[in-house]
């Protein structure tokens, strides 16, 4: 298949500033598809990167919905995807054991070393791909890569069916992660500081509670920090019945002061979770209890990225997209 594109529309972000600028459609290597961007999700790791984190300079952008326009598989061709974010090298000691996610030579897509998806086109590795079902609409399946990391939580804990589950925060990941819970079962309360955000989770079950300065002490055997805040951090230790586990989802950059004595007295385990696998997200697409487009605060033309950053970066603004 012979392609005609030359120059292509793709954001740009570098010492804080987010422009857009024309550059060439990017070569496809051996094994990777060539994809062209359907809609994009803004997360706070993006915001993150504006901050200056990484030192960034390029083009962001790691969760998508894409088509994709060449690929050596030709089944492929003209399907929608989703994709996982890292590209691991495939032969290392992680990457053997199905850990590519923690690949020290990986790169990132729109994070480290791998152009984001924040542009009319751009890479991944066909490995990378997960097609979409028909039925679940782009604005949906954008929220894949997120509801992967929230799934991560399940992956690495065995929560004991219908237990109990805390989990602090109510911002994107936050909301996600109740959701998540909830849809699998669990009884979630969910703590945050806005009542409408809340309101997404309530409506499907999850118990929530404004979180007051006043939080429940040693009530919950199971407790997920998704707040951002060092603050959030030492709540949920707090809130954790001895023996029992906190999740800990807040990247919080710089080092977060901590009393570790409740950590060891109450025999806590902390258990740090990042990024999950597509395939157990995917079935949450389809999952009445999973309201994902409800998180969608804004959306914006690619060609408009700057002033989408700016309201993504607006307090309070949940899931902003680039179309
Ligand atoms: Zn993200
Ligand atoms: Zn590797």
């Amino acid at each position: 298949m012979k392609l005609y594109y030359k120059g292509m529309l793709a954001v740009h972000l570098e010492n804080g500033v987010v422009t857009t600028r024309t550059l060439p459609v990017p070569a496809r290597p051996e094994g990777f598809a060539l994809l062209r961007l359907l809609a994009g999700g803004i997360c706070n790791t993006d915001l993150e990167l504006q901050r200056g984190y990484y030192g960034f300079a390029g083009t962001p952008g790691h969760e998508f919905v894409a088509e994709v326009v060449a690929a050596d598989t030709p089944a492929l061709v003209g399907r929608r995807v989703a994709g996982e974010i890292n590209l691991a090298c495939t032969h290392c000691e992680w990457c053997r054991r199905g850990l590519g996610r923690h690949c020290p030579n990986r790169t990132v897509l729109g994070i480290v070393r791998h152009p984001g998806a924040f542009a009319e086109f751009f890479t991944l590795p066909e490995r990378n791909l997960h097609a979409l079902p028909d039925d679940v609409p782009t604005s949906r399946a954008v929220f894949l890569e997120p509801l992967a990391a929230a799934c991560e939580i399940l992956d690495q804990v065995a929560i004991p069916a219908g237990e109990r589950v805390a989990v602090l925060g109510d911002g994107k990941l936050g909301l996600l992660i109740a959701l998540v819970l909830n849809a699998h079962g669990y009884r979630v309360h969910q703590f945050g500081r806005h009542a409408a955000k809340l309101a997404i989770a309530a409506r499907t079950g999850v118990h929530t509670e404004i979180a007051t300065a006043v939080l429940p002490v040693a009530a919950y055997d199971w407790v997920v920090d998704a707040t951002g805040s060092p603050e959030g951090l030492r709540s949920a230790i707090a809130m954790t019945r001895p023996r029992g586990t906190v999740i800990l989802k807040s990247t919080v950059h710089g080092t977060v002061g901590l009393d570790t004595a409740p950590v060891i007295v109450n025999e806590l385990t902390l258990v740090g979770s990042r990024c999950g696998r597509f395939e157990a997200a995917l079935p949450l697409l389809a999952h009445p209890l999973v309201p994902v487009e409800g998180l969608i605060a804004a959306r914006f033309p690619l060609s408009d990225a700057p002033q989408a950053f700016a309201r993504a970066a607006e307090k309070g603004v949940l899931k902003v997209l680039l179309e």
